[in-house]
């Protein structure tokens, strides 16, 4: 682990494995941060804030363009990292590198234009003077899903915001945020701005930490399950909170859609990181004229997809993170299968080592089955069909989470009408994925609270202080 600008090893020297999904093979063993080692951590993150809230942004901006370019000219250590503890193709590793390092550039640029503002009160007696100020020591805790680009969607902001941090990664994937804290060392963050607690054992590790008075804001990425507990950890101390939580994301296909635009976008939407992604496609809502030519296009070309170990360059579809991931991906689509649904391609594990499950494509699956409720988290596409665009509407809607939806109509109208209807904080309008650095990433209703990236992100670290200046003609 890392604190006070150290690497060094847990108390009692414990440690735990990390494993290649692809082989089940141990590939490392880490750092397992105890509770004293999190409130340790913590200590350095409070000694370096002060300074660090000083320190200029422009100062702060340089450190995160220079790791933006040593992440760039690192790309292929990180792509290859990013494959060995989490499983995704090294194509897609690649392309989460880019996407990870553009977080850095991003808000080297937004650091120095964090700005306030100067007025006149109504009445003229006062002025008003109204300035951004690092919200301080932040907790934040990533999921294994995406190790580096949910690591630096949250260091980013908050080292350009000016606040200290301890990170939290995941316990399946915390080698990749291992060597970006090397990488971000070396790009000149000055000890205890950044603080790394690998750990087995995360409620035990967070619970030391998050009801201290010293920490100010906690920001997590994780399920809605872990989330809802941690915003009940939080309210001991009314701690500020950014909360990216899970998704169900309805994919709609009206009857003017390009069908093969619909295909490609659902295929993207669907399988990219094998499905484990918050944004991903979870249901397919096809209108009822044009559903047996969707389905079979995206049958016919999800048949053809290639599984393998990621490290393989014909791989298109790597293994699921672990067995316990496999299983459920698996006992939802049993459930769709013993209330009718109809397995169009996959539908059953593949032999191991690894835990591989194959692109599958059910229809005729029933309203009340499990994977329509709840995150799949697998590349598995269910179909349903509707008549109208507001059934289409409603059963898009018919879901406590609200982060990503997509639609695919050549009607303008209707896709402002959809911008406007489908409760949603992402909307991808004919394309199949809404990430972007310079676009506010975030979910309405369980889905979260607040907003990653773009003009946005930084405010989640920044508290607003207004002082009242007497009326300089009185
Ligand atoms: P998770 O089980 O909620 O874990 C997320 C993080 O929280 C991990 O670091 C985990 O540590 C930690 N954690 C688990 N239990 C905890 C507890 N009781 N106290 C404190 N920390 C705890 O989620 P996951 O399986 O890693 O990730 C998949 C979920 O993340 C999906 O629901 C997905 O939709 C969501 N996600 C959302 C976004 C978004 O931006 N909205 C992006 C990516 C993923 P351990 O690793 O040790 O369990």
């Amino acid at each position: 682990m890392y604190y006070g600008g150290q690497w060094r090893d847990a108390q009692g020297a414990r440690t735990f494995q990390v494993f290649d999904p692809a082989t089940e093979l141990p590939l490392a063993s880490v750092a397992d941060a105890t509770p004293a080692d999190a409130r340790a951590a913590l200590n350095s993150a409070v000694v370096a804030q002060r300074h660090w809230a000083r320190t200029a942004p422009r100062t702060r901006s340089e450190i995160l363009r220079r790791a933006f370019e040593a992440v760039t000219a690192r790309a292929e250590e990180f792509a290859s990292l990013i494959t060995l503890e989490m499983g995704k193709p090294l194509a897609e590793a690649r392309a989460e590198v880019t996407y990870s390092a553009e977080f850095l550039r991003w808000f080297a640029e937004e650091a120095v234009r964090a700005n306030g503002r100067f007025g006149t009160a109504p009445d003229g007696k006062t002025r008003l003077l109204v300035n951004k100020h690092p919200v301080g020591p932040t907790l934040l805790i990533t999921p294994w899903n995406f190790p580096l680009a949910m690591a630096t969607r949250k260091i980013a902001p908050a080292v350009a915001a000016g606040c200290t941090m301890v990170l939290k990664p995941a316990a399946l994937t915390p080698l990749t945020s291992l060597l970006l804290t090397r990488v971000l060392a070396e790009a000149g963050l000055p000890p205890g701005v950044l603080n790394v607690i690998p750990t087995s054992s995360a409620a035990e590790a967070v619970s030391a930490i998050i009801t201290d008075p010293r920490l100010r804001k906690l920001s997590f990425t994780g399920s809605t399950q872990v989330g809802r507990r941690l915003l009940a950890e939080s309210s001991t101390q009314v701690l500020r909170t950014s909360m990216e939580l899970g998704g169900n994301a309805p994919f709609l296909v009206f009857d003017d859609a390009d069908i093969d635009a619909a295909v490609e976008g659902a295929i993207v939407a669907k399988l990219r990181n094998m499905g484990q992604a918050c944004t991903a496609a979870n249901r397919f809502l096809v209108h009822e004229s044009v559903a047996a030519e969707f389905t079979d296009k995206l049958t016919e070309r999800v048949a053809a997809f290639v599984v393998g170990p990621g490290s393989d360059p014909t791989t298109q579809i790597g293994p699921l993170i672990d067995e316990a991931s496999r299983r459920k991906v698996h006992d939802l689509v049993l459930d769709a299968v013993e209330r009718g649904a109809v397995v169009r391609v996959g539908g059953a594990p593949l032999p191991g080592p690894g835990h591989f499950y194959p692109p599958t494509v059910l229809t005729d699956v029933d309203p009340g089955s499990r994977l329509l409720r709840e995150e799949i988290f697998g590349p598995v596409a269910p179909i349903i069909r509707f008549g109208t665009e507001d059934e289409a509407i409603a059963a898009a809607n018919s879901t406590e989470y609200g982060l990503a939806a997509y639609a695919y109509t050549r009607d303008t109208a209707r896709g402002l009408r959809l911008m406007e209807e489908l409760e949603t904080g992402m909307l991808g309008l004919n394309v199949g994925v809404v990430s972007n650095p310079a676009a506010p990433f975030g979910g309405v209703k369980q889905s979260g609270l607040g907003r990653e990236g773009g003009f946005e992100g930084i405010e989640e670290y920044l508290e607003i202080r207004y002082t009242a200046v007497s009326d300089p003609y009185a």
